[in-house]
């Protein structure tokens, strides 16, 4: 990559973190029901989680790149955390560019030393991939705004103390809903959740949230007003793609990494399996197509700090799919080189399975970034 020396440095300390926990404790927690709290917490000592945010407010004063790095290297060392993409990359973002000084006082130290995780709230049953169709109302009610509506699949809920929850509020100008963001207390009364069973080895788990009636004050408005909340959306969304891609290049190399290992070891006809083509060909394709999808996260986290946002959102929705796609490949070639044992519980990689196939679906869908492409970049008529 074209890491600084500053950004060698970090990437060497996160893998040796990222190394001390290990995919053994990774593993546990997530087969146990159990969580990662204790590396969030050394990873929010140590400056990793706010490593994008302003130094005034706790943060090391870096960027997308540097959370890009600090999300690659826990998974390659077999930890990849879910709400990296989340509190710091979303709502540490959307705090930072659009909070107003009171909301970024009170949110980003916390979300900076790890002790105040904030998951994000955007997808539900009905609208799906149209987020233009989301049906949760905040509607306004003396100084409060009054929450209604559903969400599914919100990644670690009972980890978070706050809920960055997107809703549409009519604007009284017009009568129109435009989307707005709040921040909204996991404990606020009306707020419930239960949780959706997945098939995915990993200490996050998924959530239904339903909202009924939940108060929350005018404070809770991102940025003090709903006109403030569609920039806001679209200034996290390209983070969120591009950890979300930096968090599949590491379980890519991870998965890699015990292939390789295990191919130079496992003698089969009195020769190492990693001496067959047929085995070492795949590995190597794999290996290069993350390179690609590592190259291109590292373009699309540049165009976005550098502030280029229309080139940074066509980069991120390309990175994250590359990487996605080059992930599966790698887990996928992976097993297959450990012929048995890669289906086993001892060699761990089959349980990479959910979650890297999930990166082709979540934060958007193959599919909506092949529409993106083709209607954006090679400028054809929107098909849907
Ligand atoms: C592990 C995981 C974690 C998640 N975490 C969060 C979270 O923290 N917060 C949150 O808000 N959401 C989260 N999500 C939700 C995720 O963002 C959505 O699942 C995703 O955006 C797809 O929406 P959907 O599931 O409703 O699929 P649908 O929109 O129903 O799509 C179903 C299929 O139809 C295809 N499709 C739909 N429309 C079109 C079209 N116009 N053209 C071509 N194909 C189309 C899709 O590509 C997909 O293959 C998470 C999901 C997963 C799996």
């Amino acid at each position: 990559m074209f890491d600084t020396e500053e950004q060698q440095d970090l990437r060497a300390a996160v893998s040796a973190l990222g190394r001390k926990y290990g995919r053994e404790y990774y593993l546990t927690r997530a087969k146990t029901g159990g969580n990662t709290d204790e590396l969030w917490a050394e990873a929010g000592e140590l400056g990793y989680l706010g490593v994008n945010l302003p130094t005034e407010y706790g943060g090391g004063g870096g960027g997308i790149t540097e959370l890009s790095i600090v999300t690659e290297e826990l998974a390659a060392a077999g930890c990849p955390l879910l709400l990296l993409v989340v509190t710091p990359a979303i709502a540490g973002t959307i705090l930072a560019r659009h909070g107003t000084d009171e909301q970024r006082a009170q949110y980003l130290p916390g979300i900076a030393d790890g002790s105040h995780r904030v998951a994000f709230a955007i997808t539900e049953p009905e609208a799906g991939s149209n987020f233009h169709r989301i049906g949760t109302v905040a509607r306004e009610d003396g100084d409060d705004w009054v929450l209604n509506g559903r969400k599914c699949f919100i990644s670690a809920v009972d980890e978070a103390r706050t809920v960055l929850v997107v809703a549409r509020t009519e604007d009284s100008a017009t009568g129109k809903l435009q989307p707005a963001l709040f921040l909204v207390p996991t404990d606020a009364p009306g707020f419930t959740r239960s949780v959706i069973e997945m098939e995915i080895v990993a200490p996050e788990k998924q959530w239904m949230l339903y909202l009924d009636d939940v108060r929350v004050p005018a404070s809770a408005l991102i940025g003090g007003t709903p006109d403030a909340g569609l920039p806001a959306l679209f200034s996290g969304l390209n983070p969120e793609r591009i950890t979300v891609a930096a968090m599949a290049n590491g379980n890519a190399r991870f998965a890699l990494g015990r292939a390789a290992s295990y191919v130079g070891s496992r003698t089969v006809w009195g020769r190492p399996i990693g001496t067959h083509q047929g085995i070492a060909h795949p590995l190597a394709h794999a290996q290069i197509q993350v390179e690609l999808a590592r190259l291109m996260t590292a373009k699309a986290a540049m165009l976005y700090d550098a502030g280029r946002d229309l080139d940074a959102g066509v980069a991120a929705n390309m990175a994250k799919y590359a990487a996605a796609e080059a992930a599966w490949l790698a887990v996928d070639t992976a097993i297959q080189a450990h012929g048995g044992n890669g289906m086993t519980t001892e060699y761990g990689v089959a349980s990479m399975l959910g979650g890297v196939r999930s990166t082709r679906i979540a934060p958007v869908t193959r599919e909506m970034i092949l529409n993106f492409v083709a209607q954006h970049v090679l400028g054809q008529q929107r098909s849907y």
